[in-house]
């Protein structure tokens, strides 16, 4: 009987997994032609300063909308992304349109577009940066490109090469979802992160009386100080949660309490109309009502 159910069970296990290639196949598939089929779009969420209250960029995320699935997430898509290899033309598509839309906006608003570790492991990356800055006009120290920690799995000559490179060509870098990845502090040695961009699952929770959270959050603040590092707390979704957060001592605040991520036009049109916008986001030179 033993046997009968392994071979079972193995049977299953076959089906199950070849289900599974065929349905990420498919995924794969889909993800090849949504650039030419123009399936991606921006959306941009606003980063606020927590001194003043003021709209001091936006971060580009990028929208799937595939004809027949609906959304896709790009936590789902974008890990199959760097698998098949597609990652590269799909980042190079953010870069520039992000850019190309930034153009649009007041010069003291910055973007901020997330990078792969594989992009960044590509030598390429330099030359695409500095195109997509020349094509859309936009100065250097607008574009800020956010990084996860798991570029520092790549050898450790040419994450740094890159990190050079890129400081030469005037753009800033902040360090994504910190807190999450390898936890090593060796790299704030020498990476020259201008921002450290505090996971929000630190922010979960960090409001109650008792939580470790709120220690974490605030131990991460001193040392990007120390370090001359701006930080940005990720995934505020309360009113009170911004006062503690500006008591930690953040020097930004991304989250749904100061809007969803919302279309290029609608942000044009938030900035444009110099009041409040949809879901509370403050136009830039105009202050959060809190
Ligand atoms: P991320 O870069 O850490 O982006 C923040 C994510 O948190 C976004 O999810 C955003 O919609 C969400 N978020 C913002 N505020 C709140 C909040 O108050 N509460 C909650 N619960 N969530 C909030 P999204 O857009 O689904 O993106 C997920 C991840 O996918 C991003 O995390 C980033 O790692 C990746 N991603 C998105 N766009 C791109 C891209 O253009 N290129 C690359 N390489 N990765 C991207
Ligand atoms: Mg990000
Ligand atoms: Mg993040
Ligand atoms: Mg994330």
């Amino acid at each position: 009987a033993a046997k009968a159910d392994g071979r079972g069970v193995s049977r299953f296990f076959r089906e199950e997994m070849l289900a599974g290639a065929q349905k990420r196949k498919r995924l794969e598939d889909d993800l090849r032609s949504a650039l030419g089929d123009d399936e991606f779009h921006l959306v941009y969420q606003p980063v606020v300063s927590t001194r003043d209250q003021r709209i001091v960029g936006y971060e580009a995320l990028l929208r799937w909308e595939h004809p027949t699935r609906g959304a896709v997430s790009p936590a789902d898509f974008i890990p199959v992304a760097e698998e098949c290899g597609m990652i590269e033309a799909i980042g190079e598509w953010v870069l520039r349109t992000a850019c190309a839309e930034a153009a649009n906006w007041p010069a003291n608003v910055r973007i901020a577009v997330n990078v792969s570790a594989i992009q960044f492991a590509n030598p390429a990356l330099p030359a695409i940066v500095t195109s997509a800055l020349a094509t859309s006009g936009i100065g250097a120290d607008r574009l800020e490109l956010e990084i996860t920690e798991s570029v520092f799995v790549n050898d450790d000559a040419s994450s740094n090469q890159m990190f050079k490179t890129l400081k030469g060509i005037g753009v800033r870098l902040a360090l994504d979802d910190f807190g999450t990845g390898y936890s090593s502090l060796g790299y704030l040695r020498k990476a020259p992160f201008d921002k450290i961009k505090i996971d929000q699952s630190f922010v979960r929770g960090a409001i109650q009386a008792g939580n470790r959270n709120a220690a974490i959050i605030k131990a991460i603040v001193t040392l990007a100080d120390t370090l001359g590092m701006e930080t940005t707390a990720e995934g505020v979704e309360q009113q009170d949660e911004i006062k503690l957060i500006s008591d930690l001592g953040c020097s930004h605040i991304q989250g749904f309490v100061y809007g969803r991520p919302a279309r290029a036009a609608d942000v044009r049109a938030q900035l444009d109309s110099g009041g409040s916008g949809a879901g509370g986001a403050t136009p830039v030179g105009h202050r959060v009502s809190r």
